[in-house]
Order: structure tokens, then C-alpha cells, then sequence
């Protein structure tokens, strides 16, 4: 059976399983001993990111040989990454204003939201604190590290590794080769051994997801909170679809020749990893692994434009950021201007830019987005009740995004395989 199939299934079991213990009144039951094993399969592949960027990064540059490939796949992946992202908020911005989900809450469900969630949002607004009292080039300082080993021991640090791997990558091509050989073959081994523990790791994908989709079930607040909340969930959820279905095929099939029925075969796992864990950064090891083996995208692309696109790319993010703003504007009866709303599409495209791949992190950056447009932060908590599912799914953007560039690059160079090129057993191995 497909991987694919396998993470599905245990996806649909791991729901099933949740809302049956939900109804024996067994919440504890599936914290206790189902959880963990979650927690354990999104650890591990948290664990093996860091050396994969270090390992892949390094491999990659270094077989490219070459530093004007470097720069002009650098400024085409980073030019695709802003626009697309901006093309995502504004898609965000004309639906929260078609729709006006914020019409649907009344007086009474606007109250009970900002009271249930009022001491989430101050979490959140607490923590975006440090963000908001930067100075404009503080992110540039940030992704400089000033210590290469403790920017590797600290997961949120992703930025600051794969700043260093593209400058180790690029000196090892200015030395002269007998002496680079030995370091290159290093790290070409260590690659080979992560993408073979990624291979193991998703082995036990089912299990993972079940175990993960099973604690979320039984971890859903109140339904009756969560009604007022649909129309602005489905504003968000058809953004987003959109840039799934229609956008990124769009690109794939005119910027690099690929059917979408590839791509979505080749990106399944991937995205429904991104769906189960919420992280972009805990997919990343099986992005690469099926952008590079099933998509046919040349492991010199993929292991800089996704690294990369996992940090900075979130698309989704920009997306919710920009209807999340709109529709805490409309119940809170704000009026925001065109020019408000324009300066919603730079902001929230910069605020997803500084988003941590992780859970939960798009709303963290929200406040950001939500103090430049002069709407009051507290609004955060009418969101809270329905956030983790549009987590899971603009994840799933995020995540698809990066693939698409990473074709889409790949292509242009010359650097994307033809399915017939691509290894039959790559699967096989696995199982
Ligand atoms: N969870 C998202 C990701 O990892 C970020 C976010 O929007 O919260 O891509």
C-alpha cells in the first residue's frame, strides 16, 4: 500500500478513535497513553531537521560548484517566496471583505469569546511582545548567529543553521578540491544516513498521526463556541483552497510543466504530515525526502529552497493573518481603509516571513499584524476556539508552497527529473 494510503488511514482512525473515547469519557485515557506517542514522532523528526539542513544544505551547494548558480537560484527562490505570499494575503483581504464573516457574530457570541479566551490571547500577545519591540533590520540581525553551536542546539534557531550551511557550502567551492573531497564526502555520508533515519521515521507515520489526530479530538472546546465561527473559517479554509487547488497548479503547470495529479502524488505525505503535526519545520525532513525521490526535483535545489521555505514561506499563514485581521476589524467595529487594508498585505506578508514553523506560531505574529493596523490585540481571543484545525491547514499550504517553488526553480535550472528518471524502489525501500 501507498505511504500515502497508510498515513490516511491511521489519520482517520486516530479521529474515530478520539471522538469514540470522547463519548466513554476517556479524554484521560488517550492524554495518558495515546498522546505521547504523537509528541514521540513529532520529537523525532524535530530531531533530525537540524542535521538535515546542516547535511543537505552543505551537499547541495557544494555539488553545484558553481557560485552564480547559487545567486541566481537564491534571488528566484526569494522573489517567488515575497510574491507569492503577497498574492496569498490579497487573495485573504478581497474574501474577508466579500464575505464580511465578521457579520456573523453577535453581540452575545463576541462577548463569551473575549471572555473565554481572553487569557489565551494574553499568551500570545505576551509573547509577540519581544517581536513588536524590534527595530526594522532586527530580523536581519537575528538570522546571524553569534555562536554556531548554540544556534544548533535551538530548534527556533532553523534561520541562523541555514545561514551558516550556505556560507560553509559556498567556501568549500572556493577551496581547491583535493582538499575540499574529504569534507564533501563527509557530509554527502551524513546526508545519505539522515535521509535513511527519515525513511525510518515515517515507517511509523501512521502510528504517529493516529496517536496525534486522537489527542486533538478529544482536546476540541466547547461546539457551542465554536458556531459563530464558521463563516470565518470557511472564508479562511477557501482561501486556502484556492491557493492549493488553483494557484500552485497554476504555477506547476506553467513555470514547470508539471501535471497537478504529480505533484500532489508525489507532496501527499508530506501534506498530510503537515495537516497532522501543524509544523512546518517537523514536515521538512519528509518534504525534502518526497520533493527530492518522488517529484524529481534535483537534491541541489530542494536542500536550499525548502530549509529555506520552511522558515520563510508561509503562505497559508499570510492568508489567515490577513482574514484573521479583517474579520477582528469587522466584530470589533473597525472601520480600516483601503490604505489600512493595502498596508495589511506588508505587513502580514512580513509578519508570516518572522512566523516559527510550529504550532500556533501564524497567531502569534497576527498581534504584529493586528498593532500596525491599529485593531485592538484583545480581539485575538474571538479567534482562539477554532484556530488549531485552520493551523492544520494552512500548514498544509505552507508546506505546499515550498514544494512548488523548489519544482518550480528546479525546473528553470534544468535540475527537475522526468518521472521516468526517478528511482521505482524508492518506496520499497521503506517498507
Ligand atoms: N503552523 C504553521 C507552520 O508551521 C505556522 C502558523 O501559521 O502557525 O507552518
Amino acid at each position: 500500500m501507498k505511504l500515502h494510503w497508510k498515513i490516511l488511514i491511521g489519520m482517520v482512525l486516530g479521529v474515530l478513535f478520539g471522538f469514540l473515547m470522547n463519548q466513554l469519557g476517556q479524554k484521560e485515557f488517550v492524554s495518558d497513553w495515546i498522546k505521547p506517542f504523537g509528541t514521540i514522532f513529532i520529537n523525532v523528526l524535530k530531531m533530525i531537521a537540524m542535521p538535515l539542513i546542516l547535511a543537505s544544505i552543505i551537499t547541495g551547494l557544494a555539488d553545484l560548484k558553481d557560485f552564480s548558480k547559487i545567486s541566481k537560484m537564491g534571488g528566484k527562490t526569494i522573489t517567488y517566496y515575497l510574491s507569492t505570499t503577497a498574492i496569498a494575503v490579497t487573495i485573504g483581504l478581497v474574501l474577508a471583505n466579500i464575505v464580511n464573516p465578521g457579520s456573523f457574530i453577535n453581540e452575545e457570541a463576541r462577548a463569551t469569546l473575549l471572555e473565554t479566551f481572553s487569557g489565551d490571547a494574553t499568551i500570545k500577545i505576551e509573547a509577540a511582545k519581544a517581536a513588536k519591540e524590534t527595530t526594522p533590520l532586527q530580523p536581519l540581525v537575528d538570522m546571524v548567529p553569534d555562536n554556531l553551536f548554540s544556534a544548533m542546539i535551538n530548534n527556533g534557531s532553523m534561520l541562523q543553521v541555514i545561514f551558516f550551511a550556505i556560507l560553509f557550502g559556498i567556501a568549500l567551492i572556493l577551496i581547491p578540491e583535493e582538499k575540499s573531497r574529504g569534507v564533501t564526502s563527509f557530509f554527502s555520508g551524513l546526508n545519505d544516513v539522515v535521509l535513511k533515519i527519515i525513511d525510518i521515521i515515517m515507517f511509523t507515520a501512521p502510528l504517529g498521526v493516529f496517536a496525534l489526530l486522537a489527542a486533538l479530538i478529544v482536546e476540541i472546546p466547547d461546539a457551542s463556541l465554536l458556531s459563530g465561527l464558521v463563516v470565518y473559517a470557511l472564508t479562511v479554509t477557501a482561501g486556502l483552497l484556492i491557493m492549493l487547488f488553483l494557484f500552485y497548479p497554476t504555477l506547476l503547470i506553467v513555470f514547470a510543466k508539471i501535471k497537478p495529479k504529480r505533484f500532489f502524488k508525489a507532496m501527499m505525505p508530506a501534506q498530510l504530515l503537515a495537516f497532522s503535526t501543524s509544523s512546518s519545520a517537523a514536515t521538512l525532513p519528509v518534504t525534502m525526502e518526497r520533493a527530492t525521490e518522488h517529484l524529481g526535483v534535483d537534491e541541489d535545489v530542494s536542500s536550499f529552497v525548502l530549509p529555506l521555505g520552511a522558515t520563510i514561506n508561509m503562505d497559508g499563514t499570510a492568508l489567515y493573518q490577513a482574514v484573521a485581521a479583517i474579520f477582528i476589524a469587522q466584530v470589533m467595529n473597525i472601520d480600516l481603509t483601503i490604505t489600512q487594508q493595502l498596508m495589511i498585505i506588508v505587513t502580514a506578508t512580513l509578519a508570516s516571513i518572522g512566523s516559527a514553523a510550529v504550532p500556533g506560531a501564524g497567531m502569534v505574529m497576527l498581534v504584529i499584524v493586528l498593532a500596525q493596523a491599529g485593531i485592538p490585540e484583545a480581539g485575538l481571543a474571538l479567534i482562539f476556539a477554532i484556530d488549531r484545525p485552520l493551523d492544520m491547514l494552512r500548514t498544509v499550504i505552507n508546506v505546499s508552497s515550498d514544494a512548488t517553488a523548489a519544482a518550480i526553480v528546479a525546473s528553470s535550472e534544468g535540475l527537475l527529473k522526468d518521472p521516468g528518471e526517478l528511482d521505482p524502489n524508492a518506496e520499497k525501500i521503506r517498507s
